[in-house]
Formats: structure tokens, C-alpha cells, sequence
């Protein structure tokens, strides 16, 4: 550090004038005042992590920044202020009764990668915007197809959620079997499968009548028998199947379809199994767990959501197919101005999004940080706190709707459905009078209320307290 260049905290002394914030990087050398900047940043955010526990899940509503920018610009200082604001504000996924969604907590190496991700700025839309990343993301997401069954030469791309891996999946299942100008067309999927499958149909153009939810049995698995019948009436009258939709993880339980009984009737039909992951199929990556989401490597096409139980920053979604080549014979449409792929093609000839961040960086980063034994035990830690919370709940008089995964939705056994409504409404109050967060699912009918264990912070006092408010809330 030279005379002339004050050190990284300089600027807070007092004494001195704050100084000013470079808006771009300096090409030449390192500057300490952006050190300083990213620091305190990172500062802020290790400060928010540490008092989790002290603020409740969701936080009341706070004062938010003017949104607006200024004639000047702010200083560093301001900027951190502002933040601040916002943060104060935000949903607290660290707390340990934040229960209610598949939002867990950031695991933190992915945390680290998604700043050097945005610091990079580079681009998956082309490959000499993005060069290790491109090739990273072909590896990585070569390897976890390979690793859930599809086979030595499946792959996938990355995607900014579940929905668009969906809508992403659904198109290339339409382009490959040559439906792209029918409208006569079926869509199958259960009735618990998740609304993304509704709206990749609505995008696609389709009529409502197109998505045929199929019903489920007493566990929320899709009846293969109402399917049966489902695609042979669609063959009787002349329509053509796209695919059918089958989900490893429902969002309100946690049920795995019978995937080795629909891949049949798909092959019988010779149609697309498009099997929805994104909450199930993370399980499929640990030997121990993997027989809770048997047959993942039936699916033609395979939606993955780490996001959502591993804990690697929003967004993070694979669409992984056993014949990846399909992506860029559907979504190619050439990218003139840019230097040819070196590999098969661009990451913009591969699904819907042009540019696109490298949010492959953080899954990787996420997952060699984990290594396979901390996958393991995190699914492992997800599983014990359902079966914990489950044995706690199932003295009470309630009807539990659970699978084999680590989400329970509950209802009383007793209650009109009206009155479900107004106890999950009041229930919850309560719960997060204690700094319990659990969500509301209206299903089957009626209102459940329903807690999501993939919460590593999440302890035994916290599942106690939790069935103790539904006990006191079950009293006459
Ligand atoms: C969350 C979820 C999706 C959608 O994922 P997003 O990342 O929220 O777009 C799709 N399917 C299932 C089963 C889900 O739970």
C-alpha cells in the first residue's frame, strides 16, 4: 500500500472525506475503496445472517429507499445505507422457524459464487462471452444428468426456474414430435402437478382443454389406470399426445408419481415423459436416498431444482434430457453475429433466454462445497425433521397429507371446510407470534397448513413449539 493510497477502511475515519466509489472496475490496478465497498457489503449481509434468529421470518412492513435514482449520484456510504433498508425488510430464510416454503436458507460457497458470477459479467449466451462458463455448465450439467440415470450422452442447460425448465421441456417434446402447428393436442399431468405445467401451456399457444389433469390416488400419486384410459380415449378421438407430465416431488406433499408405470404407457404411446423434479429429483443424487425417487431415469426430459431443498441461490434450475441435442434442433435460430460454437451450440441456441447469467457457477461451487456427504446429511437432517414434526402431529386429530420427502401439510380431520379456512388463518397467526413460519396450501378441497423441513437450522425445540400451537389449536 503506497503513501498516496489511503488503506480499505480510510474513508471511514472521520477525519477524512468519504471517498468516492469507482462506478466501473479499474483495469490497471486494485483499488481499495472498492475492496472497502465490497467488504462492508459483505460486512452487512454476514451482520443480517447473525441476527436471523433475533428478527421473525417475515418481517413486518418496513421503510423501503426512495426507488428513484437522483440527479447525483449517491456515496458509498448511502448506497450501504439504502441496502440496508432493503435488507431490513427482506424474507429470512436463516431463521430457524422459516418452514413454510421450499426456500431454505443460501448455502453460503454458492453465495460467494453468485458475487464473482455478477463480478465476471459474463454471458451463456455465446461461448466467447462466457468460455469456462460455457464449458462448465456442459460439464456440470452432463454430470448430474448422468448421475440421475438418463445415460452416458444426456445433458441439459440451465434455466431461471422451474417454470421455464418446464416450458422449456414441453416445447422440445412439441418440436421433436412435429406438433408445432396442432392445436388438437393432450397434455397429461396429475391434478397436484404444479401450475407451471398450465402456464408453459398457455405460452405455448394451446387451449385450456389441452392440459388433462389426471386424477391422483390416497397419496397424491398420479392413477396410472385413469391414465390408461386418459391416453387411449386421446387415441380414440384422434388427438395427438405431446406429453405427459409426471411429478417427482409434489408442492403440497411431496408425492412421487409412479414413473416406472407411466414410462410404459408413454412407450406403449410412444409418447414424451416429461418428469417435473424440482423438488424430488435433488434426491435422486445421494446413494442413500435415491430409492425415494426410483426411475428418474425413465424420463425423457427431467426438470431439477437445487434451488429448492440444496439451498444454492435463486435461481438455480437444470433441464436435463437424454438426447440434449434436441434443445438447439428446437430453440437454434442461429446467432449470426457471433464466432461459431466450438462445442455443439451456443448457450443462447440452447432454450428460451439469450443472455443469461452463469448461474451454473454457484450450483457447482454449491455442490463441491457440499461433496456428497453433506448432500447426504442435509437430505438426511430434511427427512428427520418431517418424521420428527410427523410423529409429534400424528397424536392429534388431524388428517396428514405427506410422501416420502421432507414436506407435511396437515388439516383438522373434524372441521368443515369453511372452518379449516378460518383455523389456518388463525393458526398460523399464532405460529408466527412465536417467530414460526408455516404456509397455507389450499388442497384437496380444503385449507391445510404445511411446513417444508428443508431448513438446516431448524432444531427439535423449534418442531416442538410448532406442534404445540397446532395442540393448543385443535382444543375445543
Ligand atoms: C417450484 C416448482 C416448480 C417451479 O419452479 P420455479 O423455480 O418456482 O419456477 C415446478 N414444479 C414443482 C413441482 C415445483 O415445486
Amino acid at each position: 500500500m503506497t503513501a498516496d493510497r489511503p488503506g480499505p477502511l480510510a474513508h471511514l475515519d472521520p477525519s477524512q472525506p468519504p471517498r468516492s466509489l469507482v462506478c466501473f472496475p479499474d483495469p490497471l490496478r486494485d483499488d481499495p475503496a472498492l475492496e472497502a465497498f465490497l467488504q462492508q457489503a459483505s460486512d452487512r449481509l454476514c451482520q443480517w445472517w447473525a441476527g436471523s434468529e433475533q428478527r421473525s421470518p417475515l418481517p413486518l412492513l418496513s421503510v423501503l429507499p426512495e426507488a428513484a435514482p437522483l440527479q447525483q449520484g449517491l456515496s458509498p456510504d448511502a448506497l450501504l445505507e439504502d441496502l440496508q433498508l432493503v435488507m431490513d425488510g427482506a424474507y429470512n430464510p436463516a431463521h430457524p422457524g422459516a418452514m413454510a416454503h421450499l426456500d431454505p436458507p443460501p448455502l453460503t460457497a454458492s453465495v460467494a459464487a453468485d458475487l464473482v458470477c455478477a463480478g465476471l459479467n459474463n454471458n451463456l449466451l455465446a461461448e466467447e462471452l462466457s468460455p469456462s462458463l460455457s464449458r462448465l455448465e456442459r460439464s456440470l450439467t452432463t454430470w448430474m444428468a448422468e448421475q440421475l440415470g438418463l445415460g452416458e450422452t444426456a445433458g441439459g442447460v440451465a434455466a431461471s426456474g422451474g417454470s421455464l425448465s418446464n416450458l422449456m421441456a414441453l416445447v422440445v417434446a412439441r418440436h421433436q414430435a412435429g406438433l408445432a402447428s396442432r392445436q388438437d393436442l393432450s397434455v397429461f399431468c396429475s391434478a397436484d402437478a404444479h401450475v407451471s405445467i398450465s402456464k408453459a401451456l398457455m405460452v405455448m399457444g394451446l387451449p385450456k382443454g389441452c392440459l388433462q389433469a389426471i386424477e391422483t390416488d390416497a397419496e397424491g400419486r398420479l392413477s396410472c389406470e385413469a391414465l390408461a384410459e386418459g391416453l387411449l380415449a386421446a387415441e380414440r378421438a384422434g388427438r395427438a399426445v405431446l406429453a405427459v407430465v409426471a411429478t417427482a416431488g409434489t408442492t403440497v406433499r411431496g408425492a412421487i408419481d409412479p414413473l416406472a408405470a407411466i414410462s410404459d404407457l408413454c412407450r406403449r404411446h410412444g409418447v414424451w415423459l416429461h418428469v417435473d423434479g424440482a423438488i424430488g429429483a435433488v434426491f435422486g443424487l445421494s446413494q442413500s436416498h435415491s430409492q425415494l425417487v426410483p426411475d428418474l431415469d425413465r424420463a425423457d426430459s427431467l426438470t431439477v431444482n437445487p434451488q429448492k431443498l440444496l439451498g444454492i441461490t435463486k435461481t438455480s434450475s437444470l433441464l436435463l434430457l437424454k438426447r440434449p441435442e434436441l434443445l438447439a434442433a428446437c430453440f437454434g435460430t442461429g446467432l449470426p453475429y457471433m464466432e461459431p460454437s466450438w462445442a455443439d451450440a451456443h448457450g443462447g441456441e440452447c432454450g428460451l433466454q439469450g443472455t443469461r447469467p452463469a448461474e451454473i457457477l454457484k450450483l457447482w461451487l454449491g455442490l463441491r462445497q457440499l461433496g456428497r456427504d453433506g448432500i447426504e446429511s442435509l437430505l438426511q437432517g430434511a427427512l428427520d425433521r418431517r418424521a420428527e414434526l410427523q410423529r409429534q402431529l400424528s397424536v392429534l386429530p388431524l388428517t396428514l397429507r405427506s410422501g416420502p420427502l421432507h414436506l407435511l401439510a396437515f388439516t383438522p380431520s373434524h372441521l368443515e371446510a369453511h372452518e379449516a379456512e378460518a383455523w389456518s388463518v388463525q393458526t398460523r397467526q399464532r405460529l408466527l407470534e412465536q417467530q414460526l413460519m408455516l404456509s397455507r396450501p389450499f388442497y384437496a378441497g380444503r385449507h391445510h397448513l404445511k411446513a417444508v423441513l428443508g431448513n438446516p437450522n431448524t432444531r427439535s425445540t423449534d418442531l416442538a413449539a410448532v406442534a404445540s400451537v397446532i395442540q393448543d389449536s385443535l382444543l375445543p
